[in-house]
């Protein structure tokens, strides 16, 4: 009942009264303290950026790095972005938080022969000093911009009218683009068809249920051939499993991210990690 309250109160608009159940508002006080919480992480250095491999399928080298942003908490330890993400994009403070996780993540990861893919929320990408944003970070840090790849989702592209133009700024600072969790948005193809992209993500829900599921196989399988067809490489989100990936690297897909190869963790404990690998490339045990 709290869920169907929640979801009409959503729809009805903010400026219609609507009933709170008391679990709504628990929830309610929680987004309350997540909001003050986050105007003050930034400038007391309480967010961290925790860095997970993706790897080259076929020969298990290490390609790129994807930046993930924690909010290391005083009282409440280390809180994930499910919990802050949702509410920093409500209240519009996922611009600062997001520019603050591009910033950070080419200043320390600049001196690395790896791609970093950072994602990049509708508000911050939509926002008309985007561009000039990030020339400024670029600038400052001194970051190869091939380098970089940014990720958006779907549902991204649609809230931004001028997405095409802003994509194609981004590419002629050539700067990589990645569509995160391919599949679970609408108007996939079209999307792919109109937009200057480089990289396809397979969304994890489509790889958990792999090699027994046989949609699951079918989606994946039909995505990738899309994607190849269309010039797009793809990486496949969530891999966990040896199964998994030899699925996905038997159907073509060049790339992979999941705890299988590592989870996010802090910058030097994955150059740690990929000390250990067999002459620095990730191996099957
Ligand atoms: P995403 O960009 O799709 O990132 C992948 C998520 O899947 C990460 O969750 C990662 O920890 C998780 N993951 C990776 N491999 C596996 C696996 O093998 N199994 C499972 N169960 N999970 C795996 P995380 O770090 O909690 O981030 C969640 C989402 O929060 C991200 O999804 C992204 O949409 C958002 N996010 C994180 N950092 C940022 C940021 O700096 N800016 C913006 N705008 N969004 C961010
Ligand atoms: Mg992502
Ligand atoms: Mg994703
Ligand atoms: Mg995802």
């Amino acid at each position: 009942a709290a869920d169907t309250a929640m979801y009409s109160a959503k729809n009805a608009g903010r400026n219609r009264y609507c009933f709170f159940s008391h679990e709504m508002g628990e929830r309610a006080a929680e987004r309350m303290n997540i909001e003050q919480g986050l105007k003050l992480a930034v400038e007391k250095n309480h967010l961290v950026l925790h860095y997970q491999p993706q790897i080259s399928l076929a020969d298990g080298r290490l390609i790129g790095i994807e930046a993930l942003m924690r909010w290391r908490h005083p009282s409440e330890g280390m809180v994930m972005p499910a919990r802050f993400i949702p509410v920093a994009e409500e209240t519009g403070s996922i611009v600062a938080l997001g520019n603050w996780a591009l910033h950070t993540a080419c200043r320390d990861t600049g001196s690395l022969p790896l791609r970093l893919s950072v994602n990049v929320s509708a508000l911050q990408l939509g926002r008309d000093d985007f561009i000039d944003t990030l020339h400024a970070l670029l600038d400052q840090t001194g970051f190869p911009p091939s380098q970089l790849e940014i990720e958006i989702t779907e549902s991204t592209l649609q809230v931004i009218e001028h997405s095409r133009q802003r994509l194609a700024a981004l590419k002629s600072l050539g700067i990589g683009i990645a569509i995160d969790d391919f599949g679970t948005g609408y108007s996939s193809l079209s999307l792919l068809k109109h937009l200057p992209i480089d990289h396809v993500k397979i969304d994890r829900s489509f790889v958990q249920d792999l090699p027994d599921d046989h949609s699951s196989l079918a989606i994946v399988r039909a995505v990738i051939v899309l994607a190849h067809s269309l010039g797009l490489r793809v990486i496949a989100e969530g891999i966990e499993t040896e199964a998994q990936r030899i699925t996905l690297c038997e159907l073509g897909c060049e790339e992979g991210q999941g705890y299988l190869f590592g989870r996010p963790q802090p910058l030097a404990d994955l150059q740690a990690l990929q000390q250990r690998w067999r002459a620095g490339r990730w191996m099957p045990e």
